[in-house]
Order: structure tokens, then C-alpha cells, then sequence
């Protein structure tokens, strides 16, 4: 850790240390893949998706399968790694894994878990993770998308939006309504006749990751593809609290690369004679980020620690993810002030992690989501249903 003003890195273990320098590493060497790919609105090249796979940042947590089965310690500094590159990176793994390989691991069958698992784990297969719809986002409970049972098949039909990764995956992970009216969770293949998808255009924001809309016109579904123990909305909303916590992690990352960006060109810039960083008004800023950069990292370290004794709540994780992504993105917007006119290009990061936080803001569960299922949590009083 480059920026450790409370000596952070001395609670880790030595794995955790060697797993962060690793990916350190590998995210310094293809950013300017990345940047390129955020300047050109496509997706990055599946060939970095391989390598993340070789380096076993998929299903990190998952013991077996081709999984290494690290820690959730582990897992977030990997995402705080990766988003210090770029969200993208952060948010496919945080699909790949807590949305794709966490559901199959937790809810599916013995066969669903051995075929997949070591495919996704490589990154020889790719997942999404299809909640949202057109008219239900914060509420997926009213979710529309239905699964009618027809002999041993299950024929679905809706149309899922905004799905990260939905126009390269190989495979779906539909969240839909049976005929009884619950959730259950299904395994769509691409090649799935009915099945289709188009990336959503026009993005200023996650723009190295596809994000796409899937429309699900009379798929005939194999029974065997329904993942056995997922039944009702608490299915999904298990796999949002994993990538929950991967977030409150990753925005540590972007945040750290703002301020560190910051930090040097404050010390560097001359205005009225004297470098701005010596000016009052920008300490008080340069200050106040690396405060909350080293709160929001002891909030989620801690957090890390009770994921892997089994005593974090979901709660608590929806507490980092607030907490964490509101002042990553606050940390952004005033690096981008303190660059000046700078600050708008994308010849320093700030810019691209600024916009990329917006959308970690909305997604896994709006900010004021997450400050509401704290407010129920502590007071017992539901304030958004
Ligand atoms: P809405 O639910 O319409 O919310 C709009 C506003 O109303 C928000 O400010 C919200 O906080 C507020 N609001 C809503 N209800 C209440 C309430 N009861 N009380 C107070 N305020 C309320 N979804 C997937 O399923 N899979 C994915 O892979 C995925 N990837 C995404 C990638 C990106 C880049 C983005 C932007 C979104 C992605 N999403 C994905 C969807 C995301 O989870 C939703 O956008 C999010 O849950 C919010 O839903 P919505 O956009 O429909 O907003």
C-alpha cells in the first residue's frame, strides 16, 4: 500500500500482502489497455479476462473447483487493486464472482457447480447477472420476467436492463418468477434460441465494460439448469451483499489514485508563486481524502475480518458500501477540482474514476438504499416498502 498514513498493511497477513502486490502488478501493466478502451466506449480484450483467470482473481472465496479459496480479506484487496486501475476491472470481477460463481457455488446442483465453476474460474466462461428490469431496479421483488414450467423445460420470457457483461457472457444467471409467483434463479446459455442481447450505447461511465439489455423471448430451459436452492428474493439479494462488499473495497482503490494523483500535481503547480498544495483551502481537501481514505479502509478490513469468521451481516456490509462509495466519489470530484482544467482529460485518471463512480453509486443497490436497509436494520422500521 502506497498510501498507508495508519500502517494498514501491518494487519495483514503476509498472503494478503503477496496477493496485493501481485495484482498491483498486473493492473499497472494493462492500464493502458484500459484507458484506451474507456476512451474508445468498448469493453476490454477478453485476453485480459484469461489472465485475471490464471491469477485466480475469479471465485477467490470458493474452496475447490479450480478455486483458491482465499479470504474475503483477500478478495477485497484484490478489488481494491483492480479499481485502482479502473471500476471496470473491480466490477468484473465482482460478476464473475459474486455474481455468477457465488449463486452457482451457494444455490446450485452438484453437476451445475462441476461444470461451471472451473470454466468461470479461468475465465474460459463469462457471466452475468440478470436482476434489473425496465421497470423494476430498487424493487426487484415486482421483477416481471416469468418462468412457465412445460414438461421438464421452463419457458422464460422478459427483458433484464442494465446487465454488466451481457453482451460477451456465455452464460445468464436470470433471476424470474415461477408459476407459484417466487424467485428462482436459472441458467441461460448464450445459445439458448429466444435468447438476445444488445449493448447499451452512449455510456459516460464503466465505459471499458459492456453493460447490456437481455431479452428473454420463449427460452425453453432445461429443468436442470434452475439452480436448486435459490427460492425467493433473498437468493439474489445474498449475492448483491457479496459484491456489496467487494465494492466497499474497490472504491478505496479509485480513491487512493485520485488522491495520489492529486498529492504530486498539488505539489507540482505553481499558482501565485507558490505551489497550490501550500495553500490552506487545498490541504484542507488533500486532508480530508486521505481521513476517509483510511477510515473507509478500516471500516472494510474489519468488515473482511467478521465475512471470514461468518458474523458480518448484510447490514454492516451495506453500511461500507454507503459509506465508502459517497466519499470514494467525493474524493474524485475534488481531485478534479484541484487539477483545475486538467482535471477534465484523460490524461490523468481522476476524470475516467469520477464517472465510473457514479454508476458504483446506482448499482448493487442505490446509495439511498443502502443508507435505508442500515436505517431498518438499526431502528427495526422498514422506510422503503
Ligand atoms: P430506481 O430504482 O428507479 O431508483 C431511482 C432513484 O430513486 C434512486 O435515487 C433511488 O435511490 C431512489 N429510490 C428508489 N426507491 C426508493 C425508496 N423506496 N426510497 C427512497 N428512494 C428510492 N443490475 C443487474 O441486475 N445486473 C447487473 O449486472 C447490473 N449492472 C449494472 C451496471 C451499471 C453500469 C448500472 C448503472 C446498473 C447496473 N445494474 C445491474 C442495475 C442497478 O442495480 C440498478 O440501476 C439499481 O438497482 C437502481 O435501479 P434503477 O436504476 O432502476 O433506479
Amino acid at each position: 500500500m502506497k498510501v498507508d498514513y495508519y500502517k494498514i498493511e501491518e494487519l495483514l497477513t503476509q498472503e494478503e500482502r503477496l496477493v496485493t502486490s501481485t495484482v498491483k502488478k498486473f493492473t499497472q501493466d494493462i492500464m493502458p489497455v484500459i484507458q484506451k478502451c474507456f476512451r474508445e466506449h468498448r469493453p476490454f480484450p477478453v485476453d485480459i479476462v484469461r489472465e485475471m483467470g490464471k491469477l485466480g482473481l475469479f471465485g477467490s472465496t470458493i474452496e475447490g473447483y479450480g478455486c483458491p479459496g482465499m479470504s474475503y480479506v483477500v478478495y477485497g484487496l484484490i478489488c481494491q487493486e483492480l479499481e485502482h486501475g479502473d471500476s471496470a476491472l473491480r466490477s468484473f470481477v465482482s460478476v464473475q464472482s459474486s455474481l455468477v460463481m457465488y449463486p452457482i457455488y451457494t444455490f446450485g446442483s452438484p453437476e451445475q457447480k462441476r461444470y461451471w465453476l472451473p470454466k468461470l474460474a479461468t475465465g474460459e466462461k463469462i457471466g452475468c447477472f440478470g436482476l434489473t428490469e425496465p421497470d423494476f431496479g430498487s424493487n426487484p421483488g415486482g421483477l416481471q420476467t416469468r418462468a412457465v414450467r412445460d414438461g421438464n423445460h421452463y419457458v422464460l420470457n422478459g427483458t433484464k436492463l442494465w446487465i454488466s457483461n451481457g453482451s460477451i457472457a456465455d452464460v445468464a444467471v436470470i433471476w424470474a418468477k415461477t408459476e407459484d409467483n417466487v424467485i428462482r434463479g436459472f441458467l441461460v446459455e448464450r445459445t439458448t434460441p429466444g435468447f438476445s442481447t444488445s449493448p447499451i450505447e452512449g455510456k459516460f461511465s464503466l465505459r471499458a465494460q459492456d453493460t447490456a439489455e437481455l431479452v428473454l423471448a420463449d427460452c425453453r430451459i432445461p429443468e436442470k439448469n434452475m439452480l436448486p436452492e435459490a427460492k425467493g428474493i433473498k437468493a439474489p439479494l445474498s449475492c448483491l451483499t457479496q459484491a456489496r462488499y467487494g465494492i466497499a473495497w474497490g472504491v478505496m482503490g479509485a480513491a487512493i489514485s485520485c488522491y495520489e494523483t492529486v498529492l504530486s500535481y498539488a505539489k507540482e503547480r505553481i499558482q501565485f508563486d507558490k505551489p497550490i498544495a501550500a495553500f490552506q483551502l487545498v490541504q484542507q481537501k488533500l486532508v480530508r481524502m486521505i481521513t476517509e481514505i483510511t477510515k473507509g479502509q478500516l471500516l472494510a478490513l474489519r468488515l473482511g475480518r467478521l465475512m471470514d469468521e461468518g458474523r458480518a451481516t448484510y447490514a454492516q456490509v451495506s453500511m461500507a458500501k454507503l459509506n465508502n462509495v459517497h466519499e470514494a466519489l467525493k474524493i474524485a470530484r475534488e481531485a478534479r477540482d484541484i487539477l483545475g482544467a486538467y482535471g477534465i482529460v484523460d490524461e490523468y485518471p481522476i476524470i475516467r474514476h469520477m464517472l465510473n463512480l457514479e454508476s458504483v453509486y446506482t448499482y448493487e443497490g442505490t446509495h439511498d438504499i443502502q443508507l435505508l436497509i442500515v436505517g431498518s436494520d438499526i431502528t427495526g422500521l422498514r422506510a422503503f416498502t
